[in-house]
C-alpha cells in the first residue's frame, strides 16, 4: 500500500533530483531526502524501543520533517510536542508518552531537562548545542551514526506512525494515535488543492499540530517541493512566498488577518500565490473576502481535528464566491470528503436528527484515530455506538449537503490556532487567595478568533487585585497563549438552576460591542 516512506522511497527513484525540502537556506532533492532518512531510521532503530515513542521539541524544519519520515521508515511513532507549553506541561506529556527519544532544538534545553527529570532513560538529541542538556547527544553525531540503509519498516498500513497531543475537558493532555492508514489518504486530496508538478507548497504550521505534519505528509507525498518555516509569523510568511515562489499555502484565519492587514505587503511579490487552504479555526465571511480580494489567488477551506487527522469536509475553491448568488457558502465548511460520512445527533440523546437540524457534527472514516493512548475511559466516549466519532462541534447541514459549524459543544477556546481548555485556566486562577471563584470563556477577537477571557468573582473580604497582578500568577503555570487577555470582575456568576455556569451568558455580556 501507498504511504508516505513509500512515496518518498519511489520519488527518489524517478525523481531524484527534483527539490524536495527547503528550510532555513538549505534545499534538499527527492534523493538527498530520501538519504538523510535512512541515516536518520537505521540511526533511531538502534535505540532501544519500548514505547517506540520518539518525541520531538522542533520547530517545523529539517529536522522535524526527516524524524517524521525517519519515525515512519523504523516503525517507530513520531511524537512532537508542543514547545510554547512550559517545561512542567511537557514532562507530564513526555511522562504519558514514556518517549524512548526526545529530539529537541537546544532553545528548548529547559523543557527537555524537565523531560529527562521525569524520565530517566529517554535519550536526548539536541539539534545545535548539546551541552545545553546533559547525557545528550548531538544531532549531527546521531544522524552521522546511522547509514544510508532503509530498516524498510512501515510497509504495513495499520502501523502506527504518529503520536499528537490534545488536551480535553478534563485538562490533561491525551495522544491521539495514528496509522499510515489513517493518516495517509492524500492523493484524494491532491485534486481538491489543485496541484501540479511544479507546485511549490508552505508550512509554516507547527509540526505538532495534525494541520502541520498533515500538510508536510499531503505536499510531500504529492512529489512537490516543500517549504518549511519555524514560525508561522505574517512578514516572514510574506517573504518565503516572494523568495521561494509559493504556489500553495496552509495558513490558519489569524495569521490570514494579520498578512493581509500588513501595511507594507505591496513590498513583497505574491504574484506566485496559486491557492491557499486554511482551517483549523472559524474565519467569518468578511474576513474571508477581504483575503480573497487582497491576496487574489484561490482559496480551499478545512475543517476537521486531531483526532479525525485533518479534514473531514472542505469548502472547495469554485465555491469561495463573495459576489455570486452563493456567496453565503463563505459561512460553510463545506462537504465532506470522499470516503467520509458526516452525520448530526441530538445534543442531549445522540439520536441522528434529520433534514437541516443542529446537533453534534459526527464523522466515520478511516481516517479516524482508533483512540487516545492508553486511556479506555475517554475512547469509549469518544465515539457513538454505530462508530462515529463525536466531534464537540455543533452544526447542521444543508439540502446542498454543505456543513455549517455553527457553536462547540466542547468546552474549548481557539485563539490564534492554538486550543486552550477553560478548566486548566480556570485552576490556576482559582488558586489565587484573592480569587473565590473564576469562570473563562472564549469572546470573539478580530484578531485572534477567540480571546481567552476570565470572569472573576473576588473573596469575600479580600480586595481585589489588578489585573496585572492575575496575570502575573499564571506566567509560571501556563503556556503563555493560555493567558486571560481580558479579566472582568463581577458579583456574582450566572448560573443555571442546577448551578452551573452559564457560559453562553458569560460569552454575550463580555463579547466586544459590534459596529
Ligand atoms: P484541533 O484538534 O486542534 O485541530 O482542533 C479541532 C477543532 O478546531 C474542531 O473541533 C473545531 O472546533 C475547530 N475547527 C477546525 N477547523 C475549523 C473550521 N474550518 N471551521 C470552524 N472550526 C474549525
Ligand atoms: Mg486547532
Amino acid at each position: 500500500e501507498l504511504h508516505l516512506p513509500n512515496r518518498i522511497r519511489q520519488l527518489a527513484v524517478e525523481h531524484p533530483d527534483r527539490a524536495a525540502v527547503s528550510s532555513g537556506g538549505t534545499t534538499l532533492t527527492y534523493s538527498e531526502f530520501d538519504a538523510l532518512t535512512n541515516r536518520v531510521a537505521s540511526a533511531l532503530a538502534t535505540v532501544p524501543a519500548t514505547s517506540k515513542r520518539i518525541g520531538a521539541l522542533l520547530r517545523m524544519g529539517l529536522p522535524g520533517a526527516s524524524s517524521f519520515v525517519g519515525c515512519a521508515k523504523a516503525g517507530l511513532v513520531f511524537t512532537p510536542l508542543n514547545w510554547r507549553l512550559n517545561p512542567g506541561e511537557i514532562a507530564d506529556i513526555a511522562d504519558d508518552a514514556q518517549l524512548d527519544v526526545l529530539i529537541v532544538e537546544d532553545e528548548f534545553a529547559a523543557s527537555a531537562r524537565a523531560a529527562a527529570a521525569v524520565l530517566p532513560a529517554v535519550q536526548i538529541v539536541v539539534v545545535g548545542d548539546a551541552s545545553a542538556v546533559p547525557g545528550a547527544r548531538s544531532w549531527d553525531d546521531f544522524v552521522a551514526s546511522g547509514d544510508d540503509i532503509d530498516p524498510g519498516f512501515g510497509d504495513d498500513p495499520r502501523i502506527e506512525v504518529l503520536q499528537l497531543y490534545t488536551s480535553g475537558t478534563t485538562g490533561r493532555p491525551k495522544g491521539v494515535v495514528a496509522t499510515h492508514h489513517n493518516l495517509f489518504n492524500e492523493p484524494r486530496n491532491f485534486a481538491l488543492y489543485e496541484f501540479t508538478e511544479d507546485s511549490v507548497s508552505l508550512d509554516a504550521l507547527p509540526l505538532f499540530h495534525i494541520a502541520g505534519a498533515g500538510w508536510m505528509s499531503t505536499t510531500l507525498s504529492a512529489g512537490l517541493h516543500l517549504v518549511l518555516l519555524g514560525e508561522m509569523r505574517p512578514n516572514l510568511v510574506a517573504a518565503a512566498i516572494s523568495e521561494h515562489g509559493i504556489t500553495h499555502a496552509f495558513l490558519v484565519p489569524s495569521v490570514i488577518n494579520m498578512l493581509v492587514e500588513m501595511p507594507d505587503l505591496s513590498d513583497y511579490d505574491l504574484s506566485t500565490l496559486r491557492l491557499v487552504a486554511y482551517g483549523a479555526s472559524p474565519i467569518t465571511p468578511t474576513q474571508l473576502a477581504r483575503a480573497m480580494d487582497t491576496l487574489g489567488c484561490r482559496f480551499v477551506q478545512r475543517y476537521g481535528m486531531t483526532e479525525t487527522m485533518g479534514a473531514l469536509t472542505a469548502l472547495r475553491a469554485d465555491d469561495h464566491d463573495p459576489h455570486g448568488s452563493r456567496s453565503y457558502l463563505l459561512r460553510s465548511a463545506g462537504s465532506p470528503l470522499p470516503g467520509v460520512e458526516v452525520d448530526i445527533r441530538d445534543i442531549a440523546t445522540g439520536e441522528p436528527l434529520p433534514g437541516g437540524q443542529t446537533g453534534e457534527i459526527v464523522c466515520r472514516s478511516r481516517n479516524n484515530t482508533s483512540g487516545y493512548w492508553r486511556r479506555d475511559a475517554e475512547n469509549a466516549a469518544l465515539f457513538t455506538a454505530d462508530g462515529f466519532l463525536r466531534t464537540g462541534d455543533a452544526g447542521h447541514i444543508d439540502s446542498d449537503g454543505y456543513l455549517f459549524v455553527t457553536d462547540r459543544v466542547k468546552d474549548m477556546i481557539i485563539s490564534g490556532g492554538e486550543n486552550v481548555y477553560p478548566i486548566e485556566v480556570e485552576s490556576v486562577l482559582s488558586e489565587h487567595p484573592a480569587v473565590a471563584e473564576v469562570a473563562v470563556v472564549g469572546v470573539p477577537d478580530d484578531r485572534w478568533g477567540e480571546a481567552v477571557t476570565a470572569v472573576v468573582r473576588v473573596a469575600p473580604g479580600a480586595s481585589r487585585p489588578t489585573e496585572d497582578e492575575l496575570l502575573q500568577f499564571t506566567v509560571e503555570r501556563l503556556a503563555s497563549y493560555k493567558k486571560p487577555r481580558h479579566i472582568h470582575f463581577v458579583d456574582e456568576l450566572p448560573r443555571n438552576a442546577s448551578g452551573k455556569i452559564l457560559k453562553r451568558t458569560l460569552r454575550n455580556e463580555f463579547a466586544p460591542v459590534q459596529e
